[in-house]
């Protein structure tokens, strides 16, 4: 498979409003955008840095993937996101080569991208996503 680079790190937080200060007036990034993703259950905002994105998530409903997961961890890093060419192949290779698959057919993520998870038991612990632009 074909990964150019980390596309996002996603970090799951209680609030956008209260953690998005922290990264414009301490690191002193620029949130670029909020978009909320329905499939989801979570609003997202964006930093840019060199070529990856930060992406914080703030559930909107107690029951979806980020409401779970703060309520069983905390705030946190929730994923981490490789920038991938042919995302279809490259989930055909990690599940030939034995990864448990969360998404085995790519669905579409905020920005417009085509996403896809690998589960974190089969990758060491990092809920591992892959995306593809193919609006470029
Ligand atoms: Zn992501």
């Amino acid at each position: 498979m074909k990964l150019s680079h980390i596309e996002h790190i996603g970090i799951a937080v209680n609030s956008l409003e209260e953690s998005i200060p922290y990264y414009e007036k301490v690191l002193g990034l620029k949130c670029y955008a909020i978009e909320e993703v329905k499939d989801q259950k979570v609003k997202t905002a964006f930093f840019k840095i060199g070529t990856t994105k930060i992406e914080l998530l703030e559930s909107t409903d107690p029951e979806g993937p980020i409401g779970k997961f703060i309520e069983k961890r905390g705030q946190g890093m929730h994923h981490m996101a490789f920038a991938v060419d042919g995302i279809e192949n490259a989930l055909q290779e990690a599940e030939e080569k034995g990864i448990r698959l969360i998404d085995k057919n790519p669905r579409k993520g905020a920005e417009g991208l085509d996403i896809a998870f690998l589960h974190p038991k089969s990758t060491f612990g990092v809920l591992t996503e892959f995306c593809e632009d193919r609006n470029k």
